[in-house]
């Protein structure tokens, strides 16, 4: 794999897959991706007060070693360790791409947008999954950007520049959108992908891309007020540093929509200061990660992750000195 493939298909799962290891699909026939898989293409429905709720898929990424990946903090038998005591492969982890789509009276709003434009051959199915759930590009009213890494951006845009969702006012804080519009290899310091220098760059430019094809939709979000009567949110910051949590509220119901705040079910919920590769800032991340499943656990609200296993819905639930994730089941796809 070339380095320009490397740097389209690589994650940004908070993204910074390309640590200088093996690539799953790097050539290796038995493990290829389902590029064909219907698979990716189903979609998890149901209601939240007034809101009709689908979680679409756009993929999944692998990736091959595991550590430092995930757990850079970690020493590398303790990953070994803890993956084997979660029945979990030692050699790769699929680290998932779930989207929300809200659905109320009047708007249809998706919570960020895939990898898009620069999606591998895993990902970027959420046009295909759109359609199969019945929604059309134009009648998207609204995208709620959780943050700016290319699993969450690539997809507002298509090969020839033009917006995926003509008609979408796209919402995104204004810490996060200064910080991509003026950043630099040294404002990555304190992620462990700052070694990585030309992933680093390459990222800043599509982000910067992106933003410029969107200027006319851009719509900064006011923490302090609701949007729609349906959002609140609050920054959870590190992962990046306007990456902010979501939360969806109709009646007495709410789901906690929290993005990138941990990017897999086994690992970090143990062991959330462990951290992860993509995390802009590294120290701060884990500490957002820390506070938010404290709460959580305390509050239990139902979660929402991009990252999680599909669905990607459950519940945050103290264990020893850390978490885990109780995922929603279900009796029928
Ligand atoms: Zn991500």
């Amino acid at each position: 794999m070339n380095r320009r493939t490397l740097l389209k298909t690589s994650l940004a799962a908070g993204t910074f897959t390309q640590l200088p290891t093996r690539s799953a699909w790097a050539g290796n026939p038995a493990i290829s991706p389902l590029v064909n898989s219907d698979s990716p293409n189903g979609f998890k429905r149901f209601s939240l007060g007034d809101l009709e709720l689908t979680i679409l898929s756009d993929g999944y990424m692998r990736q091959s070693p595991v550590h430092p990946f995930l757990a850079p903090l970690a020493q590398p038998n303790e990953v070994k360790a803890s993956l084997e005591a979660a029945f979990r492969s030692t050699d790769s982890i699929d680290i998932a791409m779930n989207i929300g789509v809200v659905r109320s009276k009047d708007r249809l709003i998706l919570l960020d947008t895939g990898m898009g434009v620069f999606a591998g051959p895993t990902q970027g199915n959420l046009a295909r999954s759109l359609a199969k759930a019945g929604f059309k590009t134009t009648d998207v009213t609204d995208v709620i950007l959780s943050h700016a890494h290319t699993d969450h951006i690539g997809g507002l845009i298509d090969k020839q520049n033009k917006l995926v969702y003509p008609n979408a006012a796209v919402h995104i804080t204004k810490v996060e959108y200064e910080f991509w519009q003026q950043a630099t290899l040294a404002d990555f310091k304190k992620s462990p992908a700052y070694q990585m220098q030309d992933f680093v760059t390459q990222t800043i430019a599509n982000t910067q891309t992106v933003f410029k094809l969107l200027a006319p939709r851009l719509n900064f979000i006011d923490l302090s007020k609701e949007l729609h009567g349906i959002f609140t949110f609050e920054l959870a910051p590190g992962h990046t540093p306007g990456m902010i949590l979501t939360t969806i509220r109709s009646g007495s119901e709410e789901l906690m929509y929290i993005a990138d705040l941990i990017h897999a079910d086994v690992l970090l919920f143990d062991h959330p200061e462990w951290g992860f590769f993509g995390d802009t800032d590294l120290q701060q991340a884990v500490a957002s990660r820390k506070r938010v499943l404290q709460q959580l656990s305390e509050s239990k609200t139902k979660a929402f992750a991009f990252h999680l296993p599909w669905p990607a819905l459950g519940h945050v639930r103290q264990k020893g000195t850390g978490f885990e994730w109780v995922p929603e089941v279900y009796a029928t796809p």
